[in-house]
């Protein structure tokens, strides 16, 4: 099944660039992150964030976000629900299995994942 995303608040979108979101998001299971997808269209890292809110709001993407350590700056080593909050601390690195005690430690991102074929029309 096909889910149609039509345009409303996604005003800012050109028709080039839905072309572009649509063929990024043909198929189930395809994963986005708002800066990558920022990059790929040339919008803004707000608008990038606002496209991926709505296709969560519309419950054909599921969001998480990503834990990275200090340990390993390029690599998510945990992924936890969006919308539950940072996770508490101390929490154990399950990649270096070191106890974090301070969020300056950690950073975060967002990744959406598509639970069907998205087209924006
Ligand atoms: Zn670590």
């Amino acid at each position: 099944m096909t889910s149609f995303i039509h345009k409303g608040h996604l005003d800012f979108l050109s028709d080039n660039q839905k072309t572009e979101l649509s063929k990024h998001f043909m198929t189930a299971s395809t994963t986005a992150m708002p800066h990558q997808l920022a990059a790929q269209l040339g919008i803004e890292y707000s608008h990038a964030l606002a496209v991926l809110a709505d296709l969560e709001a519309q419950g054909v993407c599921e969001m998480k976000l990503l834990i990275y350590h200090n340990c390993e700056p390029d690599l998510p080593v945990g992924a936890i629900p969006y919308g539950t909050g940072f996770p508490d601390l101390p929490w154990t690195c399950p990649h270096c299995e070191s106890i974090v005690e301070n969020y300056d430690e950690l950073s975060f991102d967002l990744m959406a994942i598509s639970k069907q074929p998205i087209e924006f029309a």
